[in-house]
């Protein structure tokens, strides 16, 4: 007995736009069971047997569906909550929200969502702030008492690095008391903490008092819908979750979830080494990839070795801040990243590091060099995710190590113009996120948001690393610019190798996923200053239609 052939269907396109050199555009590309069965003329693909022609795409442009490298599935999360960033940003469901460019302006915003909720002892929380675009106004406790003197009000910065909370927050968590000795909690002229909490570690028992829990921001079931929308929207079929906790209820919700017909990208959750030893990481991570679906990819790990820069929180390397900031924090000790990377080279697990400054970087680079010394790794697939200022020597060093990289393009127009005036100065600001260099010494590239860091969107992303525009219209680095072909394939192919899937997504080619991004206009043909203003209609996912 044999089953029925499973159908085939096939696409006729205006377009496609396919990352396959030696089959660079097509007109059709046929799907069965969800993977391509071929792309190139209907007289190419009708040899495959009896199908059906669908023409719904007929006037429009496909390329391989988005795979978005760093991003956090908090990012959908973090939408019940007041947006307070400086930027107008679009929600889940399309609504567009203006930014609120001044600290009134963000007071204002969150005193609404107080008085929208008022009686209630919930507490209020904002997200996306970045003071930084206010001078050399800091936020203290004073200006979210104005919020509220009775609930607890937290909002966290863009970066999220770093936390601003009112005084009755503080007193829940503990904290209104001097004599607290800590590197991320500055005290004000009074002896009590103004209200400011830099890094993890100081964040950690208010985001408690929030009901800001890593497990709940990236597994909340909610959230993980409103990321799917939002994924949607920006044409992307594979996306990560860069700093899971993955206890086993955040992993029965995911599993659920994108076990679900209607849920429309493949999720790839990273394990992140805080609050946990490399040791237990490594196992867990072991055990993780035992439980891999189609749309659920597990078994890697994220490491923070730094903070950020437009925080001052990141570790650069001599001479440090352009502005004199002492130097940042290490989020993780170097002795642990050490044994992370040993453990995890010998059981064959991934990493990805988050390295922002420099000195970040190089010791990531250290680490890597002496584990894989115990534990030869060919294709290791190691990245350093942001490595934002690293230069042409420390590229050379990864290309040698065999280490990838996952630049944050869109800083250069968030917090390009402040990066150049305050954090590192002209000179570094222009060799910031190098997408060049990184292609001319031959290190696996790729380019992310950070969502919610930076808006889910990789074309946007691409925009940002074609034409290194800052908010106020500087060219930043034009030397480190890179082509709307090379911007296009860190945004597919890219992403895909970095997380080591590029044998299945990432082009549309024979044998991989039918994961398609869907747009009415044609980004090879526009000119490159417009990139961003891509038209994105939807997605197909896996064979599945998605439209925004
Ligand atoms: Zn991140």
């Amino acid at each position: 007995m044999s089953s029925p052939a499973p159908a085939i269907l096939i696409y006729a396109a205006g377009k496609i736009i396919t990352m396959n050199p030696s089959r660079p555009q097509a007109t059709h590309v046929a799907v069965r069971d969800g993977r391509i069965l071929g792309v190139g003329t209907l007289a190419d693909l009708a040899g495959w047997g009896p199908h059906t022609l669908d023409e719904r795409f007929a006037a429009q442009v496909l390329m391989p569906g988005l795979v978005e490298g760093h991003s956090h599935l908090m990012a959908g999360t973090l939408w019940r909550y007041t947006y307070c960033g400086c930027f107008e940003l679009r929600d889940p469901d399309g609504r567009l929200w203006p930014g609120a460019a001044t600290l009134d302006a963000v007071v204002a915003a969150l005193r609404e969502a107080e008085a929208a909720t008022s009686g209630q002892a919930t507490p209020v929380v904002g997200w996306g702030f970045d003071p930084i675009y206010f001078g050399s106004q800091r936020c203290t406790r004073a200006d979210l008492d104005r919020v509220s003197t009775q609930r607890a009000v937290g909002v966290l910065h863009a970066s999220g690095h770093i936390l601003n909370v009112n005084t009755a927050a503080l007193e829940l968590a503990g904290l209104l008391r001097t004599e607290i000795a800590h590197p991320g909690i500055p005290l004000g002229a009074d002896g009590l903490p103004t209200g400011e909490l830099k890094g993890p570690d100081a964040m950690g028992p208010l985001f408690g008092q929030l009901g800001l829990t890593r497990s709940f921001l990236s597994g909340d079931e909610a959230g993980i819908r409103a990321f799917g929308q939002l994924a949607v929207r920006a044409g992307v079929t594979t996306a990560t979750d860069l700093a899971a906790t993955l206890g086993d209820d955040e992993l029965s919700t995911l599993l659920r979830l994108t076990a679900e017909p209607g849920y429309p990208v493949r999720l790839v959750p990273l394990l992140r080494l805080i609050g946990i030893t490399p040791k237990e990481a490594v196992a867990r991570a072991v055990q993780l990839r035992e439980r891999n679906t189609e749309q659920l990819r597990l078994g890697r790990i994220k490491v923070v070795a730094d903070g950020s820069i437009q925080g001052f929180s990141a570790r650069l390397r001599w001479p440090g801040y352009y502005n004199g900031a002492p130097n940042g924090l290490w989020y993780t000790a170097p002795e642990t990243i050490r044994e992370c990377y040993t453990l995890a080279l010998q059981h064959g697990v991934q990493v990805h590091t988050h390295t922002n400054g420099d000195e970040a970087t190089e010791l990531a680079l250290d680490c890597l060099q002496a584990a894989l010394r115990q534990h030869p790794s060919p294709d290791h697939r190691f990245t350093l995710q942001h490595c934002q200022l690293a230069d042409a020597a420390q590229f050379h060093r990864m290309r040698a190590l065999g280490i990838g990289v996952n630049l944050f393009a869109n800083h250069h127009f968030y917090w390009g113009d402040q990066h150049r005036a305050t954090t590192v100065g002209p000179e570094r600001a222009e060799r910031m996120n190098a997408c060049r260099t990184a292609r001319d010494t031959g290190v696996p590239w790729a380019i992310h948001s950070d969502a919610p860091i930076t808006p889910l969107g990789p074309l946007f992303t691409a925009w940002c690393a074609v034409n290194r525009l800052t908010a106020s219209g500087r060219v930043l680095g034009a030397d480190e610019c890179v082509s709307v072909a090379d911007a296009l394939q860190a945004i597919t192919l890219g992403a895909a190798r970095s997380l080591h899937l590029d044998g299945e997504i990432g082009s549309i080619e024979c044998g991989k996923r039918a994961d398609f991004c869907v747009l009415d206009d044609d980004p090879e043909s526009i000119t490159p200053e417009r990139l961003k203003d891509v038209r994105i209609w939807g997605t197909v996912q896996g064979g599945r239609v998605f439209q925004a």
